[in-house]
């Protein structure tokens, strides 16, 4: 175990693979990083099977009220315009008046749009921050006010205003994208040396953590071993970040270590790609610069592009979170937060935000490759086939 970054909670990641989606049985608490303000000491989270939904009461929510403000963090990504208006068409069906504000990855821009939502009455705050370590200011007055705070898709850190957070399994991502690697490669029966680089995401973003450990914990055996070596030397968190999970940001990063490393037509194996859009940079700069045979590469989130790039051979493999089912997870549970009753969660290990573990909802990421896109995304209506020419 990385006790560098993880400090806490193990656990059984494996039998959470069991997990029958969304509003299936209680998700095994993963092994995951500490919360970087978190550094408790480990505690054992119970299996999977006694880790049954509990029941959490709700706190009281501003009198009577039906609006709900829903902070997302950008447009510029695929999927948080797919959470804005799921969640914005969800709540609108049950009744609920909406405020939904995009922030352009701006963090000044999410904390007023906050702010607005709390003076103008809302009852119920949905966020999924830019920023995790940014919010507490402007959390601690809707504390004062009585509104309760869902953490949507992403952790609020350091904020004792939080009071439920609902988001995918963040460690089981990670985990299917290295043994995606590790079977692929046939890690466990070849000799290899096989070459790997890495890719993840934003330091500010408390997921990034859990994705690059949740892979990192599965390869790092072989990586010990010397059977998969990674050329450009860079493995820490810090030197594969990606600020924002841009994928220009993404690409000039692996412009430089395709040029600094494997210019001479050296094989990349396997680039292990936190999500679609860092995948999509990685793409661009190997299109561009780089002549060995193609690497595998992994990704997150099933974006359109990333998608396309699987049916032509570019990306291997995505991991897909049902946006739809994380916003009928989330409206489900401002509903029960607004009539006072207990609100439904299947993990109280796993997720601490610094001020303690937040009740969470964790919803199961999905395999995603060439064989299962259409079962996936074209039959369940996600996409149309057109979109995906
Ligand atoms: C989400 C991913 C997404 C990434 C970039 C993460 O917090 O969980 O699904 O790819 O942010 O937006």
């Amino acid at each position: 175990m990385k006790k560098k970054l993880l400090g806490a909670v193990l656990s059984v990641a494996m039998v959470a693979t069991l997990l029958a989606g969304c509003g299936g049985q209680a998700a095994a608490p993963a092994e995951a990083p500490a919360a970087p303000a978190a550094e408790a000491p480990a505690e054992e989270a119970a299996p999977a099977e006694e880790a049954a939904p509990a029941e959490e009461a709700a706190p009281a929510a501003e009198a009577n009220g039906n609006k709900v403000g829903v902070a997302m963090p950008t447009k510029d990504l695929q999927r948080w315009n797919q959470d804005g208006s799921n969640m914005e068409s969800e709540l609108k069906a049950a009744g609920y008046e909406v405020d939904l504000q995009y922030a352009s990855n701006d963090v000044q821009t999410q904390v007023s749009q906050i702010e607005n939502m709390i003076n103008n009455g809302c009852s119920v705050l949905v966020i999924a921050s830019i920023e995790g370590d940014s919010l507490g200011t402007v959390l601690a007055t809707a504390k004062e006010k009585n509104i309760p705070v869902i953490a949507y898709d992403r952790l609020i850190m350091n904020t004792d205003a939080v009071s439920y957070y609902a988001t995918f399994d963040n460690y089981m991502v990670g985990t299917k994208q290295g043994e995606y690697i590790r079977d692929q490669l046939k890690l466990d029966s070849e000799a290899g040396p096989f070459n790997l680089e890495v890719t993840t995401g934003d330091p500010g973003d408390n997921n990034a953590r859990y994705f690059y450990q949740g892979a990192i914990d599965v390869l790092q055996p072989y990586l010990d071993e010397g059977k998969l070596v990674i050329k450009s030397g860079q493995l820490d968190f810090d030197q594969v970040a990606t600020a924002s999970w841009s994928s220009e940001n993404a690409q000039s990063r692996a412009e430089n270590i395709v040029s600094s490393n494997y210019a001479d037509g050296t094989n990349i194996d396997a680039w292990l790609c936190s999500n679609d859009s860092t995948a999509q940079g990685v793409v661009a700069a190997l299109d561009a610069n780089y002549n060995g045979e193609w690497p595998i590469i992994t990704g997150q989130d099933c974006d359109i592009v990333s998608v396309q790039n699987m049916i032509a051979g570019k990306q291997s493999m995505s991991i897909f979170k049902d946006t739809r089912t994380l916003a009928s997870q989330v409206v489900k549970m401002v509903g029960q937060i607004l009539s006072g009753e207990t609100v439904d969660v299947n993990d109280t290990t796993t997720y601490d935000n610094g001020t303690g573990v937040i009740p969470s909802y964790l919803c199961e990421p999905v395999f995603a490759d060439i064989n299962n896109y259409k079962e996936l995304l074209i039959d369940s209506g996600y996409y149309t086939e057109d979109q995906l020419k």
